[in-house]
């Protein structure tokens, strides 16, 4: 579904990317961890070209995404991202928030939009608070009902930057028991995020990276109880 290669992004003098391949498969969920400033969310934000790299190939569903030809926004509808603050649209009520894009880009009817919007509230527990603001909602409210938003555009794959970083702790759970149920319905995602029970349990793969490469993959057994490289295992040493 993902075909990355060699993609390096520099911020003045600053290499942040400096050389990244990876493919991502239809229906995999591939797991990003690392330390702070190792260049993640970059990397994240270089795959819907919300940053464009200096250099490398994007391919998404077999388009070149740096090809000046290739109609970007169409390819960003089906990459349904989730920030680690929300982004929702404060002056809208939680339905319209997930409408607005379906009616306005996508140029879905209202009543279509509504009753897809109703179907994914429901489906991540929140059908009731339909009619309220984003304020009146708790910050793991706030994000499911982000990732409903992201779903409406009915995406082929979901980008997750820090999902529940900015999150109370106990909120934590409910955002991430969504993030599950996702993948266990065959959604290809890519989760930046230090929940490692979560990265464990869900992932088909998991990266490390670090100094803007990918230093070590595999699966979570493979990184979590035999990771090879020395910065993977001292990373892990601080965190688990
Ligand atoms: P991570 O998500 O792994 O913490 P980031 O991708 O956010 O790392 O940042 C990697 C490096 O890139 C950091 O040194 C950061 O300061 C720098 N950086 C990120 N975005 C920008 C930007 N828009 N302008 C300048 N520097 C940036
Ligand atoms: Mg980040």
């Amino acid at each position: 579904m993902i075909n990355i290669q060699n993609i390096h992004k520099s911020f003045g003098q600053n290499e942040v990317l400096k050389g990244i391949d990876l493919t991502i498969e239809k229906g995999e969920v591939v797991v990003i961890i690392g330390p702070s400033g190792s260049g993640k969310s970059t990397f994240l934000r270089c795959l819907n070209l919300l940053e464009e790299p200096n250099e490398g190939v994007i391919e998404f569903e077999g388009k070149n995404l740096l090809d000046p030809k290739t109609d970007i926004n169409l390819l960003r509808q089906k990459m349904g991202m989730v920030f680690q603050n929300f982004n929702l649209f404060p002056h809208k009520t939680v339905l319209e928030n997930l409408t607005i894009s379906p009616i306005q880009v996508k140029k879905e009817t209202s009543a279509a939009a509504e009753k897809t919007a109703l179907e994914l509230l429901d489906r991540v527990g929140l059908k009731e608070k339909a009619q309220t603001y984003p304020n009146s909602l708790s910050g793991g409210q706030k994000q499911r009902v982000a990732i409903a938003r992201a779903l409406a555009m009915n995406p082929d794959v979901m980008l997750f930057d820090e999902p529940t970083s900015a999150l109370d702790p106990e909120m934590v759970g409910e955002v991430l028991d969504v993030m599950k149920s996702l993948a266990e319905s065959g959604m290809t995602m890519a989760i930046v995020t230090h929940e490692m029970g979560f990265a464990k349990e869900v992932a088909d793969r998991v990266i490390f990276m670090d100094q803007g490469v990918i230093q070590e993959q595999g699966t979570p057994e493979e990184i979590f109880t035999q990771p090879k490289n020395p910065r993977t295992q001292n990373f892990l040493s601080k965190v688990l």
